[in-house]
């Protein structure tokens, strides 16, 4: 990434507003009124034909009279004229554009975006837009949009895919008292997109924490790759995630919205944190831009009254912190400071007779006590009690102590003097919450981070042995035979040469054959039919499971030829196969898709009918690590059946990690031939007896 030219882009020392106005209420107008507003200090270049001046910068014509250094283009002119603009700013050395005109490809107007970001590239500008508000900078005093505001000023920076939302936004940070540094537009992503932005903001000293709304990502592969590597938490709200929202977000921006259950895992595997909702993603952004890490979930509230303490209970075992007792020491000191009825475990209750001091005194003592690693100060409004004074109390009781690596969230449940008090917290560096089961969902996203920090340098798995010779001799004969679909045999091949364990398979044609085969095999068999043009096998009643003798062999051949054949009657049927009958065991579901936003991306499930019905299933991008690939086993909620439940002994849970490495290391070297696979099922033995894959199935990408 070229970071002088998006600093040009962002943080531009001098602005061109190409279709600038002296009409109030244009947005040519309102933009050069907002860097009026914002007190931009850099060069402004209003450029329009028919004015001499506008809100006192003198205007230009066309943007190559201006013969000045010139950073960024705010283009605001109708879509038909933007094209020729490019050439212009490209001819008068522009770093970057930002094209706030709609009416490109979320219109259908596709080949157009494309020609304009082409003809900018040739010049080496980029394009932020089209179809964008525009860009806003606090430390900048930038205001390059038609957003009314900068926003409320903060640590985190915003990246929003839809404009209006970004507008709304910049209003409520006021109203939150949650404040922003930058707030950016990227609209259509016609050129530079979340991970281009994610690189920016990671570089920028004013931004701590870096905050996205999405609709889809463009580049999602890029996307991991640049958050895994960002030196700062980024959390993320994703919206479309229903499929009805999926739709609406397509048809909005003109990207496709990708599958929730892809998106989630894929954001786990970028270390991107999700926000569940608009408020969870400012209360996680406050939370992330003003604390560090908890480095592990030894988590101490402190209270003065018992309900909101039983609230923050909850919450921090809901959202994955579970409260514990405080060791003796810690205990024996707080009850210094509290009446004989408070309580001093977890959560520490100083009762309503608590104070300034005895707040004080508490949260001085805890957060610098090496058991405790977060710190959760809760207040209820009472008469006796001023919140500024409790507010002041608990900062300057962290101050005191010295410490700064342990992350500290308040909430004050009360009426304005709270909400005063809390808004002063957060100038002052302290997140505050209206409730206390938003201070400990804050807690859990700097959990989250902690984790995400400890498990950001694993190495991807890859398979050293792979036969990729062997699979591509099984794929180009399909593909001589004009075949997409693979037999299970050819699978299973494929399988195999990387790695994974397969059930013995031989291919016959005639009744005699079978038998032979058979035998060679050892009984109990199961005969399927092989066609590429059948592909449920089930289904077309192709299969015949422990078969066990010579006279159940050729039975069981007549059958599946009559039963194929009144399937399809034109199917071409290669034989059937015999393979030995693997012994019963655990069935899981491994597959795989190549996701149009992230690539070859692994699915793993419990198999048979709990993987139609219950759609209990979780996806990885690959390549993943191998201790992502242990994580996908509990990712599901049938993973107790794997630990083993009801004196069921667990299943091979280390073959079945290392069997989705090989299967994920499979797909990633195959990303251009296989289009999805999968092995249906899997049958996962005891822990230490493996597992076996009993039918596999691969369909080719079209070439
Ligand atoms: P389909 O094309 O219908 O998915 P499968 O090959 O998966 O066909 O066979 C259907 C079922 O038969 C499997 O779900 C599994 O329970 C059983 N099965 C298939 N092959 C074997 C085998 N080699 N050993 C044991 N059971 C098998
Ligand atoms: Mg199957």
């Amino acid at each position: 990434m070229d970071i002088d030219t998006l600093n040009g882009l962002f943080k531009p020392k001098s602005v061109a507003v190409i279709g600038a106005s002296s009409t109030v209420g244009k947005i040519g107008h309102t933009v050069v009124l907002n860097l009026t507003e914002s007190k931009y200090e850099g060069n402004v270049y209003p450029i329009n034909p028919k004015a001499d001046e506008i809100l006192g910068f003198k205007c230009y014509p066309t943007i190559q009279d201006v013969k000045k250094p010139i950073d960024l283009a705010i283009i605001t002119i109708p879509a038909k004229f933007v094209s020729d603009t490019i050439d212009e700013c490209g001819k008068a050395g522009v770093k970057g554009v930002a094209i706030i005109t709609s009416g490109f490809a979320e219109v259908g107007l596709v080949d157009l975006e494309k020609e304009i970001v082409e003809k900018a590239h040739s010049y080496g500008m980029r394009v932020l837009g089209p179809n964008i508000v525009g860009i806003l900078s606090n430390s900048d005093k930038f205001n390059g949009s038609f957003a009314p505001f900068l926003p409320f000023n903060g640590k985190g920076s915003l990246v929003s895919q839809s404009g209006a939302l970004l507008i709304g936004i910049d209003a409520a940070t006021y109203m939150r008292g949650i404040g922003f540094d930058k707030l950016i537009s990227i609209g259509n992503m016609s050129d530079v997109n979340f991970a281009d932005t994610i690189e920016f903001l990671d570089n920028d000293p004013n931004t701590s924490c870096i905050s996205l709304y999405i609709e889809g990502f463009k580049d999602g592969r890029r996307v991991i790759d640049v958050s895994r590597k960002a030196k700062k938490p980024i959390v993320a709200l994703k919206s479309g995630v229903s499929a009805h929202g999926a739709a609406a977000a397509a048809s909005h921006t003109g990207s496709l919205a990708g599958a929730a259950k892809v998106y989630k895992s894929a954001f786990a595997q970028a270390g991107i944190i999700q926000a569940e909702d608009l408020d969870n993603l400012f209360d996680r952004t406050l939370a992330l831009s003003l604390q560090p890490p908890l480095k592990n979930d030894n988590v101490l509230i402190i209270t003065n009254g018992g309900g909101v303490g039983v609230l923050g209970t909850d919450a921090a075992e809901k959202y994955g912190i579970p409260l514990k007792f405080a060791p003796e020491d810690v205990q024996e000191e707080l009850k210094k400071h509290m009446p004989e009825f408070g309580s001093a475990k977890n959560p520490v209750d100083l009762t309503g007779m608590a104070g300034n001091e005895w707040y004080f005194e508490t949260v001085n003592f805890s957060i610098s006590h090496k058991w405790v690693q977060g710190l959760v100060v809760l207040y209820c409004e009472t008469a006796m009690t001023d919140p500024m004074g409790i507010a002041q109390a608990i900062k300057e009781a962290v101050v005191k102590s010295g410490i700064k690596d342990k992350p500290v969230a308040v909430s004050f449940v009360g009426g304005e003097r709270s909400e005063k008090a809390m808004h002063w917290l957060v100038e002052n560096g302290i997140p505050a919450y209206q409730a206390p089961d938003i201070a400990l969902n804050a807690m859990a996203a700097l959990r989250e981070y902690a984790i995400i920090r400890e498990s950001a340098n694993d190495e991807p798995f890859t398979y050293a042995k792979a036969d990729k010779k062997l699979a591509m001799e099984v794929i180009n004969k399909a593909r001589s035979e004009n075949r997409n679909a693979l037999t299970e045999i050819e699978a299973k091949e494929i399988f195999s040469a990387y790695g994974m364990p397969v059930t013995k398979v031989k291919l016959s044609t005639s009744e005699e054959e079978a038998v032979k085969f058979a035998e060679e095999i050892g009984f109990p068999v199961v005969m399927k039919i092989v066609s590429p043009d059948i592909l449920h096998k089930s289904d077309a009643g192709g299969v015949k499971v422990n078969i066990t003798d010579e006279k159940g062999v050729r039975e069981a051949y007549k059958e599946i030829m009559k039963n194929a054949k009144a399937y399809k009657a034109d199917a071409n049927i290669h034989g059937i196969v015999i393979q030995e009958m693997a012994p019963w065991g655990t069935e899981v579901i491994l597959g795989s898709v190549n996701d149009p936003t992230f690539g070859p991306t692994l699915m793993f499930g419990l198999g048979g009918i709990f993987v139609e019905v219950m759609k209990d299933v979780t996806f990885k991008v690959a390549p993943f690590s191998a201790k992502q690939a242990e994580s996908m086993l509990t990712e599901i909620k049938a993973a107790p059946i794997l630990a083993g439940t009801r004196g069921e002994k667990p299943r091979d849970r280390k073959m079945l990690a290392n069997t989705i490495c090989l299967y994920a290391n499979m797909i990633v070297d195959l990303k251009d031939e296989i289009s999805e696979s999968d092995a249906n099922p899997v049958l996962v033995y005891e822990e230490g007896s493996g597992l076996k894959v009993a039918d596999a199935r691969i369909i080719l990408k079209k070439k």
